[in-house]
C-alpha cells in the first residue's frame, strides 16, 4: 500500500502537520511529492500538498486521495524543505508557506485540461487514447484518471514524451489560452502549381494565396494574421482553400509574453572597468567552485553593479544554470527589465505585481518547465522553482519591501541563502546604501564585501546642496520652493535640460486642521488622522477605507476656518504651473499610474524629452536612467524622519542618496537640491555629502546606545480585540509569559499600545522583545500563539507575530 503525507488546507494552528491517506491505484504510477492533492477532512475536501511518499502508515483505517490536482509537482523537493523552515522560522502554517511560493492561479482549485501537442505522434503511440481525448475535449484530466483508468499509463506515458499536456484552465481571465492561428499546406510544390491552375479564372485572390505558397520552403507554416495583412485577402478566402484541402489550419497555444509586442534591442556585454573586474572575480571564483558564500555588493549609484550582474548571469548560463534576479516593486520600471530582456532575451521571465494573473502564471510556467533560466522579479520570485540555481542576486537589499509584512514574514534575503546554501551558489547583494545589518555582517567577514567607491569612467557623484526651509521662511519665501531650487529650475529651462523633483510622501499626508483650536480630523475607526483627497472633496481613512466629505465646520469647536496641511504632488504641479508656466511636467503618483501600462508611458514620454520636469513620489527615486537630467530636488527631505521607527533614519539617508542618484549619470554634471526642515541631521547631512560610513559609524552608535539591530534582534508581538480591557488583559499575561521563559538578557518592552492604538474598531498592543540569544525564543513563541489561538470564531483575539519586524506601528 502506498501513503501520502499531506499538509491540508485547514485554517487551524492544530493541523499543522502531515496527515496520512491513502494513495488509490490509478494515481500510483505517477504520483509524487510536491503535487497538490484533494483530500477529505471532515466533511469536506480540502486542498493539501504531498510531502512525502511513504509505504505504511500508524493509522488504521485511512481515507483516500479524492483527486491529484497536478500532474507534474508544483514544489521541487527543495521547495518543501524551504517551506518547513520557512514556517518554523516564521511561525507560521506550513500552508501559508507553501502557498506563498506558488503563482496566485495555483492557490485556487483551477480546471486542468488536456492539451494535445503532438496530434500525430500520439496517433501512432496511442490510438485509444487520442480517440478518447477528441471523444471528451473539455475534460478535466482527472475525471478522465476516474473515468477511464486504464487509460492512465498512456496518459502519462504521452506526457512525458510531451505529445500531451496538462494546463491550468483561469476562469477569470479573459485571455486563458493565447492562441496563435496558423496556416499551411501539406501539399508539395508540383502539387500547388498543379491545383493553381486549375482554379476558376476569377478566384484570384485564392490563386494569390497559393502562388504565395508556391514561392515559399514546402510546408511553411505562416500565421493567418500575417498573412492577410501581407497579402491583403479575407478570412474567407483561406477558408475556401482549406475547405478544398489545399491548406491546413492549426493552433497553437503560446505563453503570454508581456513583453512581446515591445521592441528590446539586443545589447552585449560591455569591457569592464577595472573596478568592475575585481568586483565580478570573487563572485565568478566562488561560481567556478561551486561553493556558497554571501557577497555585499556596495557600489554608488551608477557604479556598473547592474553590468556586473549581467556578466556573472552570463557565466551561470554558459553552464547550463539558473539565475535569479530580485529587485523592489518600484524598480521594476521597463528600463530595468530591458536592460536584461536586452541581454539574454527570451531566456527571462519577469515577475511583478502589474502582471495580469494569467501572465503571472505563464511567466512560472515558463520557468516550472525549464523554458527560461532567468527570471526578474520581485520579492517572491526568489521561490521561483529553478532545479539548477547557480546565482541569485538581490538588487536594492537594503529595500523593506523584501520583508513580506503577511504570513510567511520572511525577508527574502534569509530565503535567498537557505537556496544559495541548498545549491552551493553565490547569492550577491547589491546596494549603494546596504542595510545595516548586512554592512555589519559584511565587516565581521560574515559577507564578503565588494566595493565600487566610483562611478564608471569616473563621472563624478551629483553635487548636492542643503536648503534650511527655516530660513526661507524667515525671509519671508511661502513657497514650496527655496530661492536657490527656483533659480535652478528656471536655469536648466533655459539650457533645456531635464529635472527631476522628488516629493517624500512616505508618512507625509494631506490632513485637515482647524486653525483656531488645532484640531485634526480624525478616522472615527482608526486613531489616524484622515488624507485630504481634493479631486473628489472627501476625506479618507488608508487604514480602513473610511470615507466622508471635507467638514464645513470644526467637529470640536464648530469654527469654519478649517485649513489642510501637507503637500501632495497634485499642489506641487499646480504651483509649479503658476511660477514656472513655460515648463512641461509630467507628474508620476499612484493617481497618474493607475492604469496599465501609464508607469512605463509616462518614463518614456520623459525620456524623449517631452517634459522638462518629471515631478514624483517614491516610485521615481530608483533605477531610472535619464542622461540629460542634471538637477534633482527634494522638495521635504525629512517627512520620514520623525516617524516611531527605529529605522527612519537610515530610510532617510537611503531615499535621498537614491534620489541625488539620478543627477547626471551622463556627460553633463548633475547637481541636488535638498530642501528641508531638519538640515542639521546627520543622515540628512551624511546624505548630502555623499557619506555612506560616516553615516555607518554614526547610525550605529545610536543602535548600540538603544539596543537595536544589528546589536540585537527584535521580535514583536501585536495583539488586537475590540475590548481595550480584554487586549491589555491578555497582552499583560504574554508579556508575564516572555519574561519567565527567556533569560534575563533579553529585554521585554511593553505591552504598551501601538503607535496606531486603534485601526478598524479594533484595539491594539504590543510587547517588543530585544534579544541577543535566545534558543528557547521560538519554541515560546510557538506555544503563545497555540495558547491563544486566533481565528476562531468565538473569539475575537488577534495575535500577530513579527519576527525581525520592520513595520514598528
Ligand atoms: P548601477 O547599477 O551601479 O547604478 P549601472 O550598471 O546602471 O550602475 O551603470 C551606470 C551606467 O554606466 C549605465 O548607463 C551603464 O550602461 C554604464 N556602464 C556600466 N558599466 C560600464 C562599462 N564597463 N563601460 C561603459 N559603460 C558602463
Ligand atoms: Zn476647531
Ligand atoms: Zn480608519
Amino acid at each position: 500500500m502506498m501513503i501520502a503525507k499531506v499538509i491540508v488546507d485547514i485554517p487551524v494552528k492544530e493541523t499543522d502537520r502531515p496527515f496520512d491517506y491513502k494513495i488509490p491505484l490509478e494515481f500510483e504510477s505517477f504520483i509524487q511529492p510536491g503535487m497538490r492533492v484533494l483530500v477529505p477532512f471532515g466533511p469536506m475536501k480540502r486542498l493539501g500538498f504531498i510531502l512525502s511518499i511513504e509505504t505504511q502508515s500508524e493509522i488504521k483505517n485511512l481515507k483516500s486521495i479524492s483527486q491529484v490536482i497536478d500532474p507534474t509537482p508544483v514544489l521541487t523537493k527543495e521547495l518543501l524543505s524551504l517551506g518547513k523552515w520557512l514556517s518554523t522560522e516564521t511561525l507560521c502554517p506550513r500552508l501559508f508557506a507553501y502557498s506563498a511560493m506558488l503563482p496566485a492561479v495555483l492557490k485556487g482549485n483551477y480546471k486542468k485540461m488536456v492539451r494535445i501537442n503532438d496530434q500525430v505522434s500520439l496517433a501512432r503511440e496511442f490510438p485509444t487514447l487520442l480517440d478518447t481525448l477528441l471523444n471528451k475535449p473539455e475534460m478535466e484530466w482527472t475525471e478522465l484518471l476516474k473515468k477511464e483508468p486504464e487509460q492512465s499509463d498512456s496518459l502519462n506515458a504521452a506526457m512525458k514524451k510531451g505529445f500531451i499536456s496538462i494546463i491550468q484552465w483561469i476562469k477569470n481571465d479573459r485571455r486563458t489560452y493565447k492562441k496563435i492561428r496558423y496556416i499551411a499546406t501539406s501539399l508539395s510544390k508540383d502539387e500547388l502549381i498543379d491545383v493553381t491552375s486549375k482554379l476558376d479564372k476569377r478566384s484570384l485572390k485564392q490563386k494569390q494565396v497559393l502562388e504565395y505558397f508556391i514561392n515559399q520552403e514546402p510546408h511553411l507554416k505562416v500565421e493567418i494574421s500575417d498573412i492577410l495583412k501581407r497579402l491583403n485577402v479575407g478570412r474567407s478566402t483561406l477558408k475556401q482553400l482549406v475547405k478544398k484541402g489545399f491548406l491546413d489550419e492549426t493552433t497553437e497555444e503560446v505563453y503570454r509574453d508581456p513583453y512581446a509586442d515591445k521592441e528590446i534591442e539586443r545589447t552585449t556585454s560591455l569591457s569592464l572597468t577595472t573596478a568592475q573586474k575585481n568586483a565580478l572575480a570573487p563572485i565568478q571564483e566562488s561560481i567556478r567552485s561551486q561553493s556558497h558564500e554571501v557577497f555585499l555588493c556596495h557600489g554608488v549609484t551608477g557604479s556598473g553593479k547592474t553590468e556586473i550582474y549581467l556578466q556573472a548571469i552570463e557565466k551561470i548560463l554558459n553552464m547550463g544554470k539558473e539565475a535569479i534576479v530580485l529587485v523592489p516593486e518600484i524598480a521594476l520600471t521597463p528600463q530595468m527589465v530591458h536592460r536584461f530582456k536586452g541581454r539574454f532575451g527570451d531566456e527571462v521571465a519577469v515577475l511583478h505585481s502589474g502582471l495580469s494573473q494569467g501572465e503571472k502564471y505563464d511567466e512560472w510556467r515558463k520557468i516550472h518547465e525549464g523554458a527560461v533560466h532567468v527570471v526578474v522579479g520581485a520579492r517572491s520570485a526568489i521561490f521561483a522553482p529553478f532545479k539548477n540555481l547557480g546565482l541569485i542576486i538581490i538588487d536594492e537589499e537594503h529595500e523593506t519591501s523584501y520583508k513580506q509584512e503577511e504570513q510567511p514574514r520572511y525577508h527574502a534575503r534569509d530565503v535567498a541563502i537557505f537556496r544559495g546554501k541548498y545549491h552551493q551558489c553565490p547569492v550577491v547583494l547589491g546596494s549603494a546604501t546596504p542595510s545595516l545589518e548586512s554592512y555589519a555582517r559584511a565587516k565581521k567577514g560574515v559577507y564578503h564585501l565588494i566595493q565600487l567607491l566610483e562611478r564608471v569612467n569616473q563621472r563624478s557623484l551629483p553635487e548636492v546642496q542643503l536648503v534650511d526651509m527655516r530660513e526661507e521662511l524667515r525671509s519671508n519665501n511661502h513657497s514650496m520652493f527655496s530661492k536657490q531650487l527656483f533659480e535652478r529650475l528656471e536655469d536648466r529651462l533655459e539650457k533645456k535640460e531635464q529635472s527631476v523633483l522628488f516629493l517624500n510622501r512616505r508618512g507625509y499626508s494631506t490632513f485637515v486642521m482647524c486653525r483656531d483650536c488645532g484640531y485634526v480630523v480624525q478616522c472615527p475607526h482608526c486613531d489616524i488622522s484622515l488624507t485630504y483627497h481634493r479631486k473628489q472633496g472627501m476625506l479618507k481613512c488608508h487604514y480602513c477605507g473610511h470615507q466622508e466629505p471635507y467638514p464645513s465646520q470644526c467637529p470640536e469647536c464648530t469654527s469654519h476656518h478649517l485649513r489642510y496641511f501637507g503637500t501632495g504632488t497634485q499642489r506641487v504641479e499646480e504651483e509649479l504651473t503658476k511660477v514656472l508656466p513655460e515648463a512641461r511636467v509630467i507628474r508620476m503618483d499612484v493617481d497618474t499610474t493607475q492604469r496599465k501600462g501609464s508607469h512605463e508611458k509616462l518614463l518614456k514620454a520623459f525620456g524623449e524629452g517631452k517634459a522638462d520636469i518629471l515631478l514624483g513620489t517614491q516610485m521615481i527615486a530608483k533605477g531610472l536612467d535619464f542622461p540629460k537630467v542634471t538637477l534633482v530636488g527634494v522638495l521635504a527631505a525629512d517627512a520620514m524622519l520623525h516617524l516611531p521607527d527605529f529605522r527612519s533614519s537610515e530610510k532617510t539617508f537611503q531615499l535621498l542618496t537614491q534620489v541625488s542618484g539620478r543627477a547626471g549619470r551622463d556627460q553633463l554634471p548633475g547637481e541636488v537640491i535638498i530642501q528641508s526642515y531638519s538640515t542639521e541631521h546627520y543622515s540628512i547631512i551624511h546624505a548630502s555629502n555623499h557619506d555612506y560610513h560616516s553615516f555607518y559609524d554614526q547610525e550605529m552608535q545610536m543602535r548600540y546606545r538603544h539596543h537595536y539591530p544589528p546589536f540585537y534582534y527584535l521580535a514583536l508581538i501585536t495583539l488586537s480585540h475590540p475590548q481595550v480591557t480584554k487586549v491589555v488583559d491578555i497582552a499583560e499575561k504574554i508579556a508575564g509569559h516572555l519574561k519567565k521563559g527567556l533569560s534575563s538578557d533579553a529585554q521585554i518592552l511593553g505591552p504598551t499600545s501601538s503607535a496606531i492604538p486603534r485601526i478598524k474598531d479594533r484595539y491594539r498592543y504590543q510587547c517588543m522583545v530585544k534579544y541577543k540569544r535566545e534558543p528557547n525564543l521560538l519554541a515560546l513563541l510557538k506555544r503563545i500563539q497555540e495558547h491563544y489561538p486566533t481565528g476562531t470564531k468565538n473569539d475575537d483575539l488577534k495575535i500577530t507575530i513579527d519576527l525581525n519586524p520592520f513595520i514598528m506601528m
